[in-house]
């Protein structure tokens, strides 16, 4: 076949399909040209998600009737004054987006300047212009994008829900808008006035409204601003307590020149800061604002924009470690408000439970002298003391031996006939709840626990779309939850295997994991990770005393379920040391 040079109609859909993945990613090119246009005000319509339509109106200078058509033309752009990549002020420079998302969409741009005395409309349909006409409009431009995708269904397959499309998109706007309080912002969905956050001020750096729409009404209260800035480089913004994290680095927004960025070396930088006040494997919340010198930083590494370069990337995460260590460790408070409202609130609602199970577990072990039910037993509540510890003959001989003690409240020793295991409790058990929480619904057998007191879990509204999407899924492994008010979820019935769990962390970090892993999962993918999440809080944590008894239970849990050599996220649950091994380490061989 003859080689020739692609049409510009296929270039653009090319293009399309790195700048335009989903509708989330026309609401960003949108609202960074109407704030590059000088806006002091942009509003935001979605319509099913931005799948039926999206608009984005602004109070910019527009774009003059001469320009409309250009505007649409690939590499057209007003940015890149002086024709000089190392020092970019806007968002946009390349010249992509309009080019881009006209191709695979219809797109009507109403614009007009300052100096014109009427506006002018463009319509454009798959990237060819249909008509341009006068129009009336005040000063600003009006982009309006209907039918995404249409003609391009490979892509619309991936976009199954609307629910999560939105989620996207909210979440886009809510970035921008946290970085830009110095102009006014509205995102109507599907008709409903969703955010309407003010103008705060010119030299207002942080706006509550915004942050609180974001990380939820917890955030205020149970963070710190910071503030600094050295040798051109600044960073301001405001942080979480370590006392309150979520499960993801999700609820982590980071800027770079008010450019929402993601960038690992960030990232390590904050996980570094907290690394001594936070659990391992739990996140802070906060909006960081880094403001590098536009000389020293390159943003010109992919169309999408959310990585980037540093020529100086050490003093970048030194800035960042060493500001937000500083702040953290001049909190007096150890634990927040809102942690010890949870706790005093769960414990509430389980004591009767508690009494319960402890009755039940007293009752196996006096029924069952000889065969110790270990189901039930492994499933225990607060640490239930038996009266002699017993000794049970012949269990050295099976593959995880016998208890033998406990240490670190975390880890235990057993015996086994050629050597000892020291076992992790946690991790083991997280695999064990894991495993038999799958095992359950496999056999179509799903124990719900009900919630003495039923428990209402406020959620934001990213989180609250994910719940309510996958209730069906949720109900398939034993919950049962329904929606309370605008905001929030009533949890009537967790599954058996988590009784006791904080059901408001389990709820929230398990809607932040459906979030992040989108619509792309099938059900089983989802079920497996909702379960996963899960099973961390139906485990035994670590820092409980567990009886020999409990331990051996364990133990012999653990010969009986599959892959429990590892827990849930991949580290081994229990270490061999062999006779041979330990006379090695005596040098004795
Ligand atoms: P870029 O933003 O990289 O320049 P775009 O394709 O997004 O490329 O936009 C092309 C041009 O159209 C911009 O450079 C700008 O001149 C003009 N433009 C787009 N949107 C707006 C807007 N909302 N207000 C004013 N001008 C706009
Ligand atoms: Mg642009």
């Amino acid at each position: 076949m003859a080689i020739r040079i692609l049409s510009d109609d296929i270039i653009n859909q090319i293009s399309a399909g790195e700048v335009v993945e989903r509708p989330a990613n026309i609401v960003k090119e949108l609202i960074e040209n109407s704030i590059d246009s000088n806006a002091t005000k942009i509003e935001v319509f979605l319509r099913s998600g931005g799948l039926q339509s999206i608009i984005v109106n602004d109070n910019g200078n527009g774009i003059s009737e001469s320009e409309l058509p250009t505007s649409i033309l690939r590499y057209a752009t007003s940015k890149l004054t002086n024709n000089n990549l190392n020092e970019i002020n806007n968002f946009g420079f390349r010249g992509e987006a309009l080019p881009a998302i006209a191709s695979i969409s219809n797109m009507k741009i109403i614009s007009k300047i300052q100096n014109q005395n009427y506006a002018s409309v463009l319509e454009v349909e798959r990237g060819k212009i249909i008509s341009q006409k006068p129009s009336n409009r005040d000063k600003g431009t009006s982009v309006s994008v209907d039918s995404i995708f249409e003609k391009t269904p490979a892509r619309l397959k991936f976009l199954k829900s609307n629910r999560i499309e939105t989620s996207h998109c909210k979440d886009v706007f809510l970035k921008i808008a946290i970085s830009h309080p110095h102009i006014e912002f509205k995102l109507n969905i599907d008709g409903k006035n969703i955010y309407n956050f003010n103008y705060e001020g010119a030299n207002y750096l942080i706006s509550s409204d915004r942050m609180i729409a974001a990380f939820g009404d917890d955030f205020i209260n149970n963070s710190l601003e910071i503030s600094y800035s050295k040798n051109g480089y600044g960073i301001y913004g405001k942080i979480s307590y370590p006392t309150l994290n979520s499960s993801t680095s999700f609820n982590q927004f980071l800027y770079v020149n008010k450019r929402s960025i993601k960038d690992k070396k960030i990232l390590g930088a904050i996980k570094a800061a907290y690394s001594e006040t936070i659990p391992k494997g739990r996140f802070p919340m906060l909006a960081v604002f880094l403001e590098i010198p536009t000389s020293s930083v390159d943003v010109n590494v992919h169309p999408s924009k959310t990585e980037i370069r540093f020529e100086d990337e050490r003093m970048v995460s030194g800035i960042i470690v060493s500001t937000i260590r500083s702040a953290i460790s001049e909190l007096t408070r150890p634990i927040s408000k809102n942690i010890e409202q949870n706790l005093t609130f769960t414990n509430k609602g389980q004591v009767k439970s508690f009494e319960e199970s402890k009755n039940t577990n007293i009752k196996n072990y006096n029924e069952t002298t000889d065969t110790i039910n270990f189901d039930k037993q492994i499933n225990f509540q607060p640490s239930v003391k038996t009266k002699e510890t017993k000794n049970f003959p012949g269990i050295i001989d099976y593959p995880m031996g016998a208890a033998r003690a406990q240490f670190l409240k975390n880890y235990i020793i057993s015996e086994t006939k050629n050597g000892i295991i020291v076992i992790d409790q946690h991790a083991a058990h997280e695999r064990i709840v894991k495993e038999e929480m799958l095992l359950q619904r496999k056999n179509k057998k799903i124990q719900s626990q009900i919630l003495l007191i039923p428990e209402v879990v406020k959620l934001s509204s990213a989180h609250l779309d994910v719940v309510l999407d996958n209730f069906e899924t949720f109900k398939s492994i034993g919950f049962e939850i329904e929606i309370f008010g605008d905001d929030s979820v009533l949890i009537r019935a967790i599954p058996d295997l988590l009784n006791g769990a904080n059901v408001q962390e389990l709820i929230k970090d398990v809607a932040q994991e459906l979030f992040e892993i989108g619509t792309q999962n099938s059900i089983d993918q989802k079920i497996d990770s909702i379960i996963s999440t899960s099973s961390c809080y139906g485990s035994v944590r670590s820092g409980r005393d567990l009886s020999i008894e409990e331990m051996n239970a364990l133990l012999r849990k653990m010969e009986t379920t599959p892959n429990s050599n590892q827990c849930n996220h991949g580290r081994p649950t229990s270490i061999k040391l062999s006779i041979n091994d330990i006379e090695k380490l005596f040098k004795r061989r």
